[in-house]
């Protein structure tokens, strides 16, 4: 299995390669050249097997002989040992035609565990087998950043730097990066908004020099490794409603497109997906670009679901990518007028090919209160705000296909939302409840490129 850029410019890679660096080097994204195809007989064997033995099947042929057979089934194993849930990804039931997936029983409570658990176990794998080290930098809107140093954090081979938007994450996503004591493990809160970070890191990766001195890796959903753990939930869903024999809609709360991405990489290998529903919060692109053909970007508005507070959404890149016919030159054309004007129109080619796949859907911050209140009323779920949007766009998409809702973190990482809209404050699970008693590590610093890169060649670990 080969991956190639985006931007068709930078050099084809194997899976191994492809995860250790992440941004291409032409500034695009990789993919596989090829999504292989699962048979409907295939798809309908994934019944009844643990989430461990699917996610095997499924990933497999993305792997190529990064790993052989064995071991890869063992760190997948040990990836998903530390959930908090037998099933590794519930399914409950909303109302008779709608099903919320709760993928929040990972350590940090967010659906980010599902990847970058495994994506901790692969690079361990794979650096020990080299002697080689890398360093690890993400930007986060919160819940990336926390998933990561919990995969991360005490590894022999890695540092990891996580920059996060001073001041614009909840307590509980800060205190999960700033409490682990593990000299690996850097929390950098920045002046600036999630944007601000994101270009940072992006502005690392492009800066050769820096990138290869301290052998720069990243682990941001651009990490091709990431979309590929998040496939196996679309499929285990839709296989415990009676796919492929019945097709399924998702809807997913969105921000950087990568969880939806995974959706389609699995509509792609063959899993009857009728729809996939962007839910937005009211940082709206993806649901203006969709509804309208005009990606336009409009400055960041803090919102009740943090998470999902971007106005450039990288992961995009990558479908556009097949939407503009697998052209290089095309995407990196349209990146180009994205960085350069702040937006650019979607062709109507290109647009028709996102519209047979996609629709979308926006929530208000009043809608998402209200969705959580008349949910806690209604069904005793208690949502967070990110799951509530989710849930308030599926409502208007529902029909006589099963729809899935993706629930993205646990009510508790959302703590004063929550309580604002439901009057009760939702309580960490127990294996937690302590991290507001123990002492935070951080380093703040501006937005500023040499400033970050010379903090991090300070910091790392020789
Ligand atoms: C990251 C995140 C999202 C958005 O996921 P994308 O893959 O960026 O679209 C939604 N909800 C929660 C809780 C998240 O942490």
């Amino acid at each position: 299995m080969q991956y190639i850029s985006t931007r068709g410019a930078a050099p084809v890679l194997n899976f191994e390669a492809t995860m250790l660096t992440g941004l291409a080097r032409d500034g695009g994204l990789y993919l596989p050249e090829h999504v292989p195809p699962m048979t409907q007989a295939e798809i309908a064997a994934l019944a009844g097997l643990s989430y461990e033995e699917q996610a095997y099947v499924i990933m497999r042929p993305f792997i190529g002989d990064t790993f052989d057979d064995d071991e890869f089934r063992g760190l997948i194993a040990r990836a998903y040992a530390g959930f908090g849930h037998p099933a590794r990804a519930p399914l409950k039931q909303l109302a008779s035609n709608h099903f919320l997936l709760e993928l929040f029983h990972g350590p940090t409570l967010a659906f980010k565990d599902f990847a970058m658990q495994l994506i901790g176990q692969l690079f361990q794998a794979a650096l020990a087998r080299s002697g080689e080290r890398v360093t690890i930098v993400g930007a986060t809107s919160g819940d990336t950043g926390s998933a990561a140093i919990e995969a991360f954090r005490g590894l022999e081979n890695v540092d990891v730097f996580i920059l996060y938007p001073h001041g614009r994450v909840s307590e509980v996503q800060r205190r999960q990066m700033t409490t682990p004591e593990d000299a690996n493990v850097h929390a950098l809160a920045v002046d600036g908004d999630f944007d601000t970070c994101q270009a940072l890191v992006k502005d690392m990766f492009n800066d050769f020099s820096f990138r290869d001195e301290v052998r720069l890796a990243g682990v941001n959903s651009i990490n091709w490794a990431r979309v590929l753990a998040q496939v196996v939930y679309f499929f285990s869903s839709a296989v415990s409603l009676g796919a492929p024999y019945r097709p399924v809609s998702f809807t997913v709360p969105t921000g950087n497109f990568g969880d939806i991405f995974a959706g389609y990489i699995a509509r792609a290998m063959g899993l009857p997906v009728e729809k996939l529903v962007v839910a937005t919060n009211q940082n709206d692109i993806l649901h203006r670009a969709l509804s309208s053909g005009g990606y336009v970007t409009d400055g960041v508005k803090p919102s009740i679901s943090p998470s999902m507070d971007i106005q450039v959404s990288s992961n995009f890149e990558r479908v556009l990518f097949d939407a503009y016919g697998r052209d290089g030159s095309a995407v990196a054309q349209v990146m180009d007028e994205l960085k350069a004007s702040g937006g650019f129109q979607i062709s109507q080619g290109a647009l028709e090919y996102l519209r047979e796949a996609f629709t979308s859907g926006r929530c208000s911050e009043d809608e998402t209160s209200a969705t959580i209140a008349r949910l806690a009323a209604q069904t005793a779920e208690t949502l967070c705000p990110h799951s509530a949007v989710g849930v308030h766009v599926a409502e208007s998409h529902l029909s006589a296909t099963p729809m899935i809702t993706l629930a993205t973190a646990h009510p508790a990482k959302f703590p004063d939302a929550v309580e604002a809209a439901t009057g009760t404050r939702p309580a960490l699970p127990e294996r937690m409840a302590d991290l507001f008693d123990r002492p935070e590590r951080v380093t703040r610093l501006p937005n500023d490129l040499a400033a970050v890169e010379s903090h991090i060649r300070g910091a790392i670990r020789a």
